[in-house]
């Protein structure tokens, strides 16, 4: 039995993702669990910046901390909200120019259907991975999160920065979806300064999931809930843990979450 915080699992990329569960005292490699009976139960709650033991209330954190660590500040989920280049402080400004003036990749990925991101390029592959693109493509690299953003915003015109989670864990994603729509938007629609930061040439990656069986119809776990789950682990894509009964439970929304995980 093993016992801990759950915090998104750590990834290596290979002929198929690899991954990992950190819960300090042991390291759950999942892709050796499937086929498996898992069981989890939920044992209470650690907010991921803190540590108090209080409930959590978005991203692992609890209420106060997600309001006030420099982690969840609103430029993380809107880039073009970066203030760092300017040397302005959202929550706390050493932490925001650390993270934030690097480079960053505007790209496109397919998991149910082609959407637009941006992320550091030193996380690229690993948030391919976590969102559960089966491709993605890198078309340009800025030097700050902010430059970045401004490009999202205007690709988000024509395509969602949204994944659909219940198609994506339906099934790999149609083959016949590409990316030539989105390349000729961008020549279409990004303006020379911005076309400037293009990468050449762009990157392209496959990427192939650990799952044996895709679920019919899917269930998602709330463990806070329903306190217990019972299943054979059946695959993992994304941050979600697939089960035989079309359970699906989501490592990543579930962060905080004190859990006992047994593996039989
Ligand atoms: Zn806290």
């Amino acid at each position: 039995m093993f016992s801990g915080v759950l915090k998104k699992m750590y990834t290596e990329i290979d002929d198929e993702v690899k991954y990992y569960l950190d819960f300090k005292d042991h390291i759950i490699n999942f892709n050796q669990c499937l086929e498996k009976k898992i069981s989890l139960k939920f044992i209470g709650y650690q907010c991921l910046s803190c540590l108090e033991e209080v409930e959590v209330f978005r991203q692992g954190f609890c209420r106060k901390c997600f309001f006030n660590t420099p982690l969840a500040g609103e430029w993380i989920m809107k880039p073009e909200m970066s203030k760092a280049h300017l040397g302005i402080e959202d929550r706390n400004l050493e932490y925001e120019k650390k993270i934030q003036l690097q480079p960053h990749i505007v790209y496109f990925a397919i998991s149910s259907h082609i959407k637009v991101g941006v992320t550091r390029k030193s996380q690229l592959i690993t948030r391919w991975i976590d969102q559960g693109a089966d491709r993605a493509l890198a078309i340009f690299e800025f030097p700050n999160r902010y430059l970045a953003g401004t490009c999202e915003v205007i690709l988000k015109k024509s395509f969602s920065d949204k994944t659909n989670w219940r198609k994506m864990l339906s099934s790999v994603s149609d083959q016949s979806l590409n990316f030539s729509e989105a390349e000729k938007f961008v020549d279409n629609n990004i303006e020379d300064n911005l076309k400037a930061y293009s990468l050449q040439p762009r990157i392209y990656k496959e990427i192939n999931f650990p799952v044996i069986r895709y679920p019919d119809k899917i269930n998602s776990l709330n463990l806070k809930k329903s306190l217990h789950y019972s299943g054979k682990l059946t695959g993992i894509k994304g941050q979600y843990l697939i089960f035989e009964d079309s359970t699906v439970f989501n490592i990543r929304g579930n962060e905080g979450l004190r859990v006992e995980i047994d593996i039989e």
